[in-house]
């Protein structure tokens, strides 16, 4: 009982939403961005109301203090006691967290211990949580992994083919992430299958600024494209995906600005995909823009984009050896029609076709053709529902 927050902390931004639980009614959900640097942007949406101001919030636990402030202000709360849960969205479990799992300061340092293995998500993460600890210490407080649905994988896909002394002494393997996105979403998916979720084969697309597809069989992942960090598998916002390793010592050796291992993987993280690319943005909507005004890098990462996404979809399709539906979800995913109608068109050998008057609706849903032996199915994605869940589990 009582009202729970979910919670999304970035390096320099807070996304939240509240519930009431267990009703699991959404009563309000706000952004704080630009965190640490001046002019802060905050915005509190609630019953068909949306309150925008510009403040500086220097820290993480600032915007904390604001978000409760704003909750007193808008009359969604009368005390901070009311707060009896609060999920935060964790990156990265390692082999150290297989599922949601309840905060303490011993949870908190491991948190912060695995970094390395999301190093552009987890210390922003951690900051998050150590923030609410210090305003709402009596709340049951939960780290949900985006890791934990990847669990299930079957060694063959967890491992590399490197000598075994690095999964063993190192913890070298894939890890995979997004895993509340592609479980609520083949969750879903049943809705529109009229199959219990055992016996389904399904291919989910989470298509957003991160991008990760996974191979999922009876409800259990078998497959993701994440790797040992969020960097690998396809090309993303910002972004490289898979490219060749000794891409990195060459850069380093040739490229005078790079010093480092770091520098060059941070510029794979932060410099690339179609950022780097199109070298316009990182926004899907901005790199259309400037192809459709001509511009032939932005044309380029466009269809990098929808390559490196086709060919994950084809190596699941051999993984789970057939599909009964795929899945798109998150930002392009669930927007994308252009995106969705050019990744599944010239992939139709594989049973697929596209329905183009459903697909431009924009319908939720199906979105295949009558006679497609594989269903497309329009899924948008509840990460923050998945959190609010996680964390009344442990309320009772
Ligand atoms: P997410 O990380 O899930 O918030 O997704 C962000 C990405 O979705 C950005 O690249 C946006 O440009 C993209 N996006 C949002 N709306 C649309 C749309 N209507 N068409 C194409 N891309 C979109």
């Amino acid at each position: 009982m009582g009202k729970t927050l979910a919670i999304n902390a970035g390096s320099s931004s807070l996304k939240w939403q509240l519930y009431a639980m267990p009703e699991e009614t959404v009563l309000a959900k706000g952004l704080i961005e630009r965190i640490g640097l001046k002019n802060s942007a905050i915005t509190v949406k609630y019953a068909q109301q949306v309150d925008k101001k510009v403040i500086d919030i220097h820290t993480h636990t600032e915007a904390v203090k604001q978000l409760m402030n704003d909750l007193k202000t808008f009359k969604l709360i009368d005390d901070f006691n009311e707060i009896t849960g609060v999920g935060h969205r964790v990156v990265a479990g390692g082999e150290l967290f297989k599922e949601s799992t309840l905060i303490t300061s011993e949870v908190l340092q491991q948190i912060k211990s695995i970094s390395n293995l999301a190093p552009l998500h987890n210390p922003a993460n951690a900051q998050g949580i150590e923030a609410f600890l210090e305003l709402l210490p009596e709340a049951t407080a939960v780290a949900v992994f985006d890791t934990a649905f990847h669990t299930t994988l079957p060694e063959k896909a967890y491992r590399y083919p490197i000598p075994n002394k690095y999964y063993h002494d190192y913890n070298i393997r894939k890890y995979g992430a997004h895993g509340t996105s592609h479980m609520y979403v083949s969750q879903e998916a049943t809705k529109y299958l009229n199959k219990p979720i055992e016996d389904l084969k399904l291919i989910t697309c989470h298509i957003g600024n991160g991008v990760s597809l996974s191979a999922i069989k009876g409800g259990k992942s078998v497959d993701t494209s994440m790797g040992f960090t969020p960097l690998a598998g396809v090309m993303m916002g910002t972004r490289s995906g898979e490219i060749d390793p000794s891409i990195i010592p060459y850069m380093i050796e040739n490229d005078p600005e790079l010093h480092s291992a770091q520098d060059v993987i941070d510029l794979l993280n932060t410099k690339s995909g179609l950022l780097g690319v199109s070298e316009i943005s990182s926004d899907m909507r901005d790199v259309q823009n400037s192809e459709s005004e001509g511009n032939k890098n932005a044309a380029l990462a466009y269809e990098l984009f929808i390559d490196r996404i086709q060919k994950y979809i084809a190596q699941y399709f051999a993984v789970l050896n057939g599909a009964d539906a795929v899945i798109f979800t998150a930002g392009i995913g669930e927007n994308g029609c252009r995106e969705r109608e050019d990744i599944i068109n010239g992939m139709d050998w594989f049973g697929f076709k596209i329905d183009d008057e459903k697909n431009k609706r924009g319908c939720v849903g199906n979105i295949a053709t009558a006679d497609s032996k594989v269903k497309v199915l329009v899924i948008p994605t509840d990460e923050e529902l998945v959190i609010a869940r996680d964390v009344e589990a442990f309320k009772k």
